[in-house]
């Protein structure tokens, strides 16, 4: 699809997060199996759990749209998730590994808010309310995520891990 206008673009940054949110759907069960932390294994599986639910948003924002619900290959959000199974794979000690799991579930995280951000300018700009009121709606549950895996790092994750040799 060439993208000649705003609303081409709006379309190709949405089918870009479609993509990315089914990418994450598959990726985090592997991330809550391998958190040894409990708080951080409660929070990646309610996260998981919420991304159904940011899917299910997504889709009616295709309605809403009248555009077909199709996902457009997001090289950034596959990157990130290759660094984190990297990560998972290199990592021994538990307690460093909920650390380094954090830092890439808040990689994630980041690029979820920076594109929702976006989208949420663009569809109020473009005259689609509704649709900006649903992808508000994705961009405060990552904001939620973040700062609550945040919490945990500074919380007990973090000193927990310095303490491995
Ligand atoms: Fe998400
Ligand atoms: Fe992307
Ligand atoms: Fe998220
Ligand atoms: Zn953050």
């Amino acid at each position: 699809m060439s993208v000649k206008t705003m609303e081409d673009l709006f379309v190709a940054t949405l089918k870009d997060i479609y993509y990315a949110e089914k990418q994450i759907l598959k990726a985090l069960p592997g991330m809550v199996s391998k958190a040894d932390n409990s708080e951080l294994k409660k929070a990646l599986e309610t996260h998981r759990a919420e991304t159904e639910g940011q899917v299910e948003r997504l889709e009616k924002v295709f309605k809403l749209i009248k555009v077909p619900a199709r996902g457009k290959k997001c090289d950034a959000i596959e990157g990130i998730i290759d660094e984190a199974k990297e990560h998972m794979d290199e990592i021994d000690d538990e307690r460093v590994l909920d650390a380094g799991i954090i830092s890439s579930a808040q990689a994630v995280e980041h690029y979820e808010i920076c594109r929702y951000g976006t989208l949420v300018e663009w569809a109020k700009d473009l005259g689609h309310a509704d649709a900006a009121k649903l992808l508000a709606e994705n961009l405060k549950e990552e904001h939620h995520a973040d700062t609550l895996l945040t919490e945990i790092a500074r919380g007990s994750v973090n000193k927990t891990a310095e303490q491995a040799a």
